[in-house]
């Protein structure tokens, strides 16, 4: 019943030109003592979303330096989601918690995987709340356990953290992004790493500026004209009918000005195409704004071109985790203008690797003052990638991973 995940392979030497030796070195020897650990990740869904682009390069690489990793995806069906997108809602602060149905269906079907788990793992990470319970059920199928947290937990609704706060204690380890985002009275040892992206996915490889410029004209976009671009889901809290409006600000100054809003559509989530019909309702038919999706069969290299191609990067978020859009973007080395909120400043210095804004005005004002003044942008997109090749890359989090196994457990 726990689906398998074919990740492919990787290797970790193919990393040593971009984030150096000395953080190789490390990897490898912190690793050594770890060869044959049998590492199992568990999470809910293979596609989509901040946990499954992190997972398709952490299990590969982990495999790539002798762990025996695995990533299986729980069983669940329809009305467990629906339970479990309410959950994810309410621990991120929305005012409704689950009825006591569907924290019964949350609870009936962790039994179901719990059981079907298999056993005699070193080690098992378990993302996110969806599968959380898991451990409590069976704690003896794995010698360590994990809890892999990936949301804003900062305010969440009190009720529903309460539910689901005798669940996390029982993990003897659970990683936050943020200290903000421990909730009261976790036991264990805490740690608190952030994610990172993998620069040589096809979404952050290197892309000759002739090779970007060729992706864009596809799409209809003026590639002598300057352009502003936003990469995220159609979601209130990413702001992009915000971003729309910076747009029309800076469009007052100037007028060749583009935008392109990018973002991912599940068929089967009926809130994200709300979204994206309120969003094109306010674009109000404006021929310079883009509004794409992977309908129109934007991919991974599509969203590359476009962020290497911008004159100026934005993600409006009004509330965010840890944005791994933000890395993704500024590692191609262009300007950023971001919202202070959640996870993004630890991505962004004001002013020096990018601009945090509060407001819709000084985001416009930011753009504008990138666009009259280029040197800017440049400094501005160069020091903020460097940024990113010193925290945000996936040989990092690989080797935080490596830290926690080998405090907690050989094989
Ligand atoms: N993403 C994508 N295409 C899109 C929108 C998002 O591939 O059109 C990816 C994005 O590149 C990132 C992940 O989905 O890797 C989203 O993670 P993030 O932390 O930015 O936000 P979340 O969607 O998890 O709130």
């Amino acid at each position: 019943m726990l689906q398998p995940v074919a990740v492919g392979h990787k290797n970790l030497a193919d990393y040593t030109h971009i984030v150096g030796w000395p953080l190789i070195d490390e990897v490898r020897s912190l690793a050594e003592p770890l060869a044959g650990l049998r590492v199992l990740h568990l999470s809910a869904t293979a596609f989509g979303g901040g946990v499954s682009e992190i997972l398709y390069t952490l299990v590969p690489l982990m495999r790539d330096v002798g762990i025996e990793a695995e990533w299986q995806v729980i069983y669940g069906r329809e009305e467990f989601f629906n339970s479990t997108k309410l959950l994810h809602n309410a621990l991120q602060g929305a005012p409704d918690d689950l009825t006591v149905d569907q924290w019964a269906t949350w609870k009936h079907y962790n039994e179901m995987n719990a059981r079907e788990l298999s056993e005699d793992w070193d080690v098992i990470i378990v993302h996110d709340p969806q599968p959380a319970a898991i451990h409590s059920l069976v704690p003896e199928k794995g010698r360590l356990w994990v809890w892999r947290c990936h949301i804003d937990l900062s305010t969440p609704n009190e009720e529903t953290i309460g539910h689901l706060l005798p669940y996390l204690q029982t993990y003897p380890r659970s990683v936050f992004h943020m200290p903000e985002y421990v909730p009261n009275g976790m036991d264990g040892r805490v740690y608190v790493i952030p994610p990172a992206i993998d620069p040589l996915a096809p979404k952050n490889m290197a892309l000759s500026p002739e090779d970007a410029i060729y992706v864009c004209n596809q799409f209809g976009l003026d590639v002598d004209r300057p352009l502003m671009c936003q990469v995220s889901r159609f979601d209130p809290w990413k702001d992009p009918l915000g971003v729309i409006d910076t747009y029309r600000l800076a469009k007052d100054e100037f007028p060749d000005l583009q935008l392109a809003l990018v973002g991912s559509m599940a068929t089967d989530d009926p809130e994200g195409w709300d979204y994206f019909n309120a969003t094109v309702a306010h674009a109000e038919g404006d021929p310079d704004i883009h509004i794409l999706n992977n309908f129109n069969n934007v991919g991974s290299v599509e969203v590359n071109a476009f962020q290497s191609h911008a004159d100026v990067l934005i993600q409006k978020s009004i509330r965010e985790g840890f944005g791994l859009t933000v890395s993704e973007a500024i590692w191609k080395a262009r300007p950023m203008i971001a919202g202070n909120v959640g996870g993004i400043p630890l991505q962004i210095h004001d002013g020096e690797s990018g601009f945090l804004v509060d407001t819709t005005e000084e985001c416009a004002e930011r753009a504008t003052r990138i666009l009259r003044d280029p040197a800017l942008g440049k400094d501005l997109g160069r020091r903020g990638k460097e940024h990113v090749r010193a925290n945000f890359l996936m040989p990092r989090l690989l080797r935080d991973w490596l830290r926690i196994f080998g405090e907690g457990g050989g094989p």
